[in-house]
């Protein structure tokens, strides 16, 4: 079975504001003020009959309950017990590992714009699949696994 864990900041959340990084510190309502990229409302369809996940980072408390409003208003068919806050800098892969007591086999899917991210989930055992943007364009080609360009494209994930 499938399960898609996904990324916000950069991912799905149009995170590509001026001074992005301090104000989503600092400022209280930043991120639920964000804008959504297109197509996320196929990841909320997808949330109704599968396996999906939220697993995101955030500097603080008022950025967690930020996040949380900025989900029930793009992706409301994600239940509260899929998705996981965590403190910058931690590895996604472990958080879920231990929150979930699962095994990340290749099944388990990341989709995320950060490649460190990637990495670290693939080698806990897990699937990445790279969210390319117009600021995250993986120009470098480090990555070289899967990867979308457009949210859109996940409609089909599940088939
Ligand atoms: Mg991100």
């Amino acid at each position: 079975m499938k399960r898609l864990f996904i990324d916000l900041d950069g991912t799905i959340a149009k995170f590509n504001v001026r001074n992005a990084l301090e104000r989503f510190d600092k400022e209280k309502g930043f991120f639920a003020k964000l804008g959504a990229y297109v197509g996320v409302e196929v990841i909320n369809e997808l949330a109704l009959t599968n396996q999906v996940f939220v697993i995101s980072a955030s500097p603080n408390d008022q950025a967690d309950s930020d996040k949380l409003l900025w989900l029930s208003r793009y992706l409301p068919n994600i239940s509260q017990e899929n998705i996981t806050l965590c403190r910058l800098g931690e590895n996604k892969a472990k958080i879920i590992k231990d929150k979930y007591n699962i095994n990340i086999d290749s099944n388990c899917y990341l989709l995320d714009d950060y490649s460190k991210n990637l990495f670290e989930w693939v080698a806990c055992g897990g699937s990445g699949i790279k969210r390319l943007t117009t600021v995250a364009d993986n120009s470098t080609g480090k990555w070289q696994g899967l990867q979308i360009k457009k949210l859109n494209e996940l409609a089909s994930f599940f088939a």
